[in-house]
């Protein structure tokens, strides 16, 4: 089966009395027993419920996963995969994560006596030197968040395996119609589904997909011990949102092309960042690793060229919001939004600079986008 045939018919079918075409919502928090011993296979939906089930059973097979457990938001599925870990274990992270897995990290698990270093991941060498005899888990985004910097995920997960420690991939930029960390020898793969899976910017949501099914016995031991499964009609939105994921990442990528190799020859314009541009200092691993570049591009302006709240203030089709993924363009700059849940000295480490912009591109027509750019940057 290919990719879009498996989104489509993954985990539907559900319901053999009336043969509705669709996973019925079911919403009830709870399942009858016809006797002590015997259900259907649910009895609560904190711990399982067949809407949310058949949408894990979809994304399971998309990432080639031996399971996947949805969660009530991404940050949520990033809480279940840290409690993996124990006091005294020690985590080596990207340092171009996203803000809010870095704000967790840093001031939530470290207060529990979890141990982080946060390094440049271009270079695998950094993690090695980072290792600790205590280093339980490696954690990266790949392409990073703005900068959309590109780690070497076989790298990467070839030094943790041989240290022992879990590898974890954040995979929601790229979603797996473009990158299969797993095929690649990681562990775990999370997913904020707010974005580009649900992709419709109607649902906050997660996904903690797992390798193995002892790390899955883990994961959803984890998601019902601490209370963070997904409720059933966000699961269900997110269902139906995943059917179309090949389709839209496909358009995402057109426009993103499009807008980079426009922004990249711009007179206002410093230094454009997208892997799928062969300037971009990660291309050739992402061609490597990815199947298509995906549809996140950020730009510095040269120093002064422009004021930003003028810059967004004319923008007609891109919506000045924090988030991506959608299927409308949104533009943020991430000095001052997504990204101020970082320390300043960590936004400043990861390269971002108060002049970055960050472009989320819908599934809008090209040259209407690109005619928004230019009217807004003239
Ligand atoms: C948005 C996002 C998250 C957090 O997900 P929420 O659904 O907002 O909790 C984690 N990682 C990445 C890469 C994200 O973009």
């Amino acid at each position: 089966m290919g990719f879009n045939t498996k989104a489509v018919h993954t985990g539907v079918a559900k319901d053999s009395q009336y043969r509705s075409v669709t996973t019925p919502l079911y919403t009830s928090s709870n399942f009858a027993f016809s006797d002590i011993h015997t259900n259907t296979g649910y009895d609560y939906t904190r711990s399982g419920n067949p809407t949310r089930r058949a949408a894990e059973e979809n994304i399971a097979t998309l990432e080639e996963g031996v399971d996947a457990r949805c969660t009530s938001t991404g940050m949520s599925a990033v809480t279940g995969v840290l409690h993996l870990l124990k006091a005294g274990d020690h985590v080596v992270s990207g340092n171009d994560i996203y803000g809010g897995t870095f704000r967790l990290m840093d001031a939530v698990f470290s207060r529990m006596g979890i141990e982080f270093t946060f390094v440049d991941m271009r270079n695998p060498h950094n993690l090695k030197v980072a290792l600790r005899p205590n280093t339980k888990m490696v954690w990266i985004e790949t392409p990073s968040n703005p900068l959309l910097n590109i780690v070497d995920l076989e790298a990467v997960a070839s030094i943790a395996r041989k240290h022992g420690a879990l590898s974890v991939v954040d995979n929601t930029f790229m979603t797996p119609y473009y990158q299969k960390p797993l095929r690649l020898g990681i562990d775990i793969v999370i997913h904020s589904t707010t974005k580009y899976i649900n992709g419709h910017s109607d649902v906050v949501g997660g996904v903690i997909v797992s390798s193995t099914t002892e790390l899955a016995e883990q994961v959803q031991f984890n998601v019902n011990a601490l209370g963070i499964s997904e409720a059933p009609f966000d699961a269900w939105l997110v269902l139906r949102g995943v059917k179309t994921l090949g389709i839209r990442m496909a358009q995402h990528t057109r426009n993103a092309t499009a807008v980079a190799e426009f922004l990249q020859n711009h007179d206002k314009v410093e230094t454009t960042y997208y892997p799928g541009l062969a300037t971009h200092p990660g291309h050739a691993l992402a061609k490597r690793q990815m199947s298509g570049f995906g549809g996140m591009v950020s730009f510095d302006f040269k120093p002064g060229a422009m004021d930003l709240n003028v810059f967004f203030s004319r923008l007609n089709y891109f919506t000045l919001a924090e988030s991506l993924g959608g299927i409308e363009s949104l533009a943020e700059a991430p000095w001052f939004m997504s990204h101020a849940s970082m320390t300043k000295e960590a936004r400043i480490a990861a390269g971002i600079k108060k002049t970055n912009v960050r472009l989320s591109l819908g599934i809008e027509d090209t040259p209407d986008l690109l005619d928004d750019l230019k009217d807004a940057l003239s």
